[in-house]
């Protein structure tokens, strides 16, 4: 008997016990290699010692201390790590406890930068279909999943959604990967024109899409167009790395392979790397100051803000990754995980797309690759992959995104960084037997 509020409520999970790198434990002594990072968390594993020992120190020093009243030296030191880090223009960064948080205190800096700025008649946001960007009532507005959506609809606020960047479904047969780009980029335009330009707030956006889609890497060139576009009608544009940011994609942040800088990021998960929640939420100058030289306070705020304790176990996470060279590493095992990927399922009748960056990878299946039907919603061939990879000991993070209406299956990789070559092996292996097994007991190969 649970009294734990179990989101799948009769779901009966076993017991995590123990971490030994890139594996979990259960309370049976069985080993899971973690290749989904839990959600795209845990980049450096499950018992890193150097970030142990930073959190126990913390606590040993003050474990917390109330942002009203004071700062804190880990609150300081992370955020000078990140700001020195950060695509050109981001200079202030507002910690959280994690990704939706993050992403309200995006919508709300960005609202009271125009209040402030003198133009109060800007209230929409624009949005991508098939994206998230986390489950608390102003961020499931602006995400673009209608399954989760669509039992709060009346309590969400109007937010316009364009199309995805998904150059599989969208590119047409006789366009370049650029021109699909630019067409895919200037939905955006479109949709502020629709909505009359000075009426727009920002443009949200996750930089690589990962649960909704799988790991869905931006064409080339699609943001830079997207950032055009936002300057010319003065719209603040919102990247959600929470997911594919802090070193997933083999930078920092995923938007440096853009070559663009956002006038907020939001990142979270491998932030903290699982071992404190935390999450953040990075704005530019001109929207610091703006607010700095008006009213100088911004409206919002979290109990746990800057928390001593989660800051400082960023802060460790943070230069175990730099210190270990893991952003390199993630870029060489990237190409190999993708190379391995391509070899046990390139061929699969019922792969239709390898995809993503670094290690934050995701394969889309369809019940026919030249049609790319996806498989009947009702099967849950997503869910069944989970539990056969769970029985192999392997988790990985299948999801059932709406593909254009209707729902799909793909399986999103996002390792620990800390991945050798025989780990990956053993993912493909139990990979390639989950989803053959799964098949095959429902008939299909
Ligand atoms: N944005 C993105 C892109 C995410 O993947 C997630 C979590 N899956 C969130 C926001 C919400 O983060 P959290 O669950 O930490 O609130």
């Amino acid at each position: 008997m649970t009294y734990v509020f179990h989101r799948h409520t009769k779901a009966n999970y076993p017991v995590a016990v123990a971490g030994d790198g890139p594996y979990v434990i259960d309370s049976t002594g069985k080993r899971y290699l973690d290749a989904s990072g839990g959600a795209a968390v845990s980049c450096l594993g499950h018992s890193n010692r150097h970030v142990i020992e930073a959190i126990k120190a913390q606590l040993d020093k003050i474990p917390y201390a109330h942002t009203s009243f004071f700062t804190n030296e880990p609150t300081e030191q992370l955020a000078r790590h990140l700001i020195e880090r950060a695509p050109a223009g981001l200079n202030k960064v507002y910690f959280l406890s994690g990704g939706s948080e993050a992403n309200e205190t995006a919508m709300k800096v960005a609202r009271q930068y125009f209040v402030e700025k003198g133009e109060p008649q800007r209230r929409h946001f624009i949005a991508r279909n098939q994206s998230y960007h986390g489950n608390t009532l102003g961020a499931l507005a602006v995400g673009g999943n209608p399954g989760r959506r669509e039992l709060f609809q009346p309590l969400l606020i109007n937010t316009t959604h364009i199309d995805p960047c998904y150059a599989y479904r969208h590119q047409r047969q006789d366009e370049s990967i650029e021109a699909y780009s630019l067409r895919a980029a200037d939905t955006l335009e479109t949709a502020i024109l629709e909505l009359g330009p000075d009426s727009v707030i920002g443009f949200l956006a996750e930089t690589v899409v990962g649960a909704t889609l799988g790991a869905v890497p931006p064409t080339p060139g699609y943001f830079k167009r997207i950032r055009e576009i936002c300057d010319k009608y003065g719209v603040l544009l919102i990247l959600d790395e929470v997911m594919s940011g802090m070193g997933r994609t083999g930078t920092l942040y995923a938007c440096k392979q853009d070559g663009i800088a956002p006038d907020i990021l939001t990142c979270a998960k491998g932030l903290g790397a699982g071992y404190q929640p935390i999450g953040a939420c990075l704005v530019s100058g001109a929207i610091f100051d703006t607010i700095e030289q008006g009213s100088g306070f911004f409206h919002h705020g979290f109990t746990y803000i800057g928390h001593p304790t989660a800051c400082a176990g960023a802060l460790a996470v943070q230069q175990v990754i730099e210190q270990e060279g893991l952003l390199a590493k993630v870029r060489d095992k990237g190409s190999a995980l993708t190379e391995r990927l391509t070899h046990a399922f390139g061929q699969n009748p019922y792969v239709g797309d390898i995809r993503g960056r670094g290690y934050f990878q995701g394969i889309e299946l369809v019940s026919d690759r030249d049609s790319k039907e996806p498989f009947d919603p009702a099967l849950k061939i997503f869910a069944k992959i989970k539990a056969k990879a769970m029985e192999k000991g392997l988790m990985c993070y299948p999801g059932g995104g709406t593909v254009d209406g209707k729902k799909g299956d793909h399986v999103l990789l996002a390792p620990p960084f800390i991945l050798e070559d025989s780990h990956l092996d053993e993912l493909i292996e139990k990979l390639s037997a989950s989803l053959s097994e799964v098949l095959r007991s429902e008939g299909i190969s």
